[in-house]
């Protein structure tokens, strides 16, 4: 450490309790801080404040990115301020204890239990200095100003200052000696994934969980057309990658017709794993926003969609009509939906931990914890049981989550195996060229972020999914 920089006095960083008394606040609105006009600065403290939300009280970015009800301070901003909150934040939930394991080797003595608003802005910084192509000079002073107009963390300018710079100058020796010696992922997931996967796997896996996942489009026909138009690569699961595309995808050629829509290649398996559809009555009892019913209805079935949430039922019906195609929607929790007149399938793309997403969403690693893992497991069993209730003896139901944890899948699954009213339907693997390595020694799918390599400047990966066929038997 260098005298100029940081001297004996200086407190030492948290070591991040997870529950934190109050909300940190909404310094924008607050009398006490003054007002910096300084260009950048909103994006960061709307930085600061959407990660201390996430990691302090567990709300979920999507909602806080949302225009019209996410993050005030966010929706004021512009285009491309807002794509910077989007980048700092996504790099700093992706290596969170990286950062703060490197600031805490550039302090001394612990910050006060109350400087927890202090600890997201020098985050907020970090992430820009170590992970993003931003003048360092610009991330430093820009959190300087941040603690000098709050008054809690006033004092602590001058500690933001030299802490900031020295990790500025010392970053690529930091970066090599604790950033890539300190796991990147929480310390309770990656114990599941080596239980789950074993350590060689899991170590693939959560290194995978550090790249952005590409952009992957589902396409009513003619793949190799649109990957000649789009600059795409058609993947073996049949979808288009995009090639390292960060526009903005309603601009894109078929879009506007909807002749595409974006949808991970995983995610679009468990649609086709029921066979022929075409005439076929099937209920799709967790749809929105819709990518499946898309598929189910471009099957030749004729879909019932249910959403117990308004706001994507009415996304889904809004992706429905962009692609012409039509389906019965009904808003409603699908454990209270009964009917007489029995479906022929039924698909249960289930709510869940979605730690299959973390490549797009770094913010499941910090809102969702083991406690929750369970929970969602217990409920996803119970819609799967009423799942299998509403489809005729002999029809089929296709489970399928978004998460990597098979607590919430392959046991979800044995547990209704075991109870005697359903048989697995297995997946053959020469059915899907390319993608054998996905399918289970059981005949199920399980894909994770580690499947598929990079191939001719396309980045690799799959989000994690699951899905399996079950036929009801009585
Ligand atoms: N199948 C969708 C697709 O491919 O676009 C994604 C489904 S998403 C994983 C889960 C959806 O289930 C959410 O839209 C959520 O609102 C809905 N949901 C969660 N619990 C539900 C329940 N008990 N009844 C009906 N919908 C539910």
């Amino acid at each position: 450490m260098t005298s100029d920089d940081n001297n004996n006095s200086q407190p030492k960083r948290n070591q991040r309790p997870r529950a934190y008394g109050r909300a940190s606040g909404r310094d924008s609105e607050n009398p006490a801080f003054e007002r910096s006009d300084k260009p950048g600065i909103r994006a960061r403290q709307a930085a600061a404040k959407m990660l201390a939300a996430v990691v302090d009280r567990k709300t979920s970015l999507d909602g806080m990115l949302d225009a019209e009800n996410g993050n005030p301070v966010y929706r004021e901003l512009n285009e491309a301020d807002r794509a910077l909150v989007r980048a700092i934040l996504n790099s700093a939930l992706r290596q969170l204890p990286r950062i703060e394991a490197m600031i805490a080797s550039l302090l001394q003595t612990p910050l006060p239990e109350g400087a927890r608003a202090l600890d997201h802005v020098l985050t907020v910084a970090a992430a820009q200095i170590l992970y993003l192509d931003i003048p360092d000079h610009s991330a430093v002073d820009l959190a300087v100003e941040q603690a000098q107009i709050d008054p809690r963390n006033r004092r602590f300018a001058s500690l933001v200052n030299a802490v900031l710079r020295r990790l500025s100058r010392e970053k690529q020796a930091l970066l090599e000696t604790i950033g890539e010696n300190t796991p990147a992922i929480p310390g309770w997931f990656h114990k599941r994934l080596v239980t789950y996967y074993g350590a060689e796997e899991a170590g693939r896996i959560a290194a995978a969980l550090l790249s952005p996942a590409a952009i992957d489009l589902t396409v009513k026909s003619d793949a190799a057309g649109w990957a000649e138009k789009l600059n795409g690569r058609v993947l073996p699961t049949g979808s288009v990658r995009l090639a390292g595309f960060s526009g903005a995808v309603p601009g894109l050629s078929g879009f506007e017709d909807g002749q595409w829509w974006v949808q991970d290649a995983a995610a679009a398996l468990p649609a086709r794993l029921f066979g022929q559809l075409s005439g076929k009555r099937v209920i799709d009892l967790c749809a929105a926003p819709g990518g499946k019913t898309a598929q189910l209805i471009l099957a030749g079935a004729e879909v019932t969609a249910l959403d117990q949430s308004s706001s994507r039922l009415k996304r889904l019906k809004s992706n429905l009509a962009r692609l012409g195609l039509e389906a019965g929607t009904q808003e409603i929790n699908m454990a209270d939906f009964r009917t007489e007149d029995l479906f022929d399938a039924a698909l249960l793309d289930a709510p869940c931990s979605s730690t299959g997403t973390i490549r797009r969403h770094p913010d499941v690693l910090w809102t969702k914890g083991p406690e929750d893992i369970e929970k969602l497991a217990l409920l996803e069993e119970k819609l799967l049981r009423h799942a299998l209730t509403l489809v005729k003896p002999g029809g089929q139901v296709v489970f399928s989550n978004c998460s990597l944890d098979k607590r919430e899948g392959e046991e979800v699954s044995e547990r209704i195996l075991a109870e005697g009213h359903c048989e697995r339907v297995s997946i053959d693997p020469s059915a899907w060229p390319g993608l054998e390595e996905a399918v289970t020694p059981l005949g199920e799918f399980r894909t994770t972020p580690a499947m598929i390599p990079p191939q001719d400047g396309f980045s690799g990966g799959l989000d994690g999914f699951y899905a399996v066929v079950l036929r009801r038997v009585d």
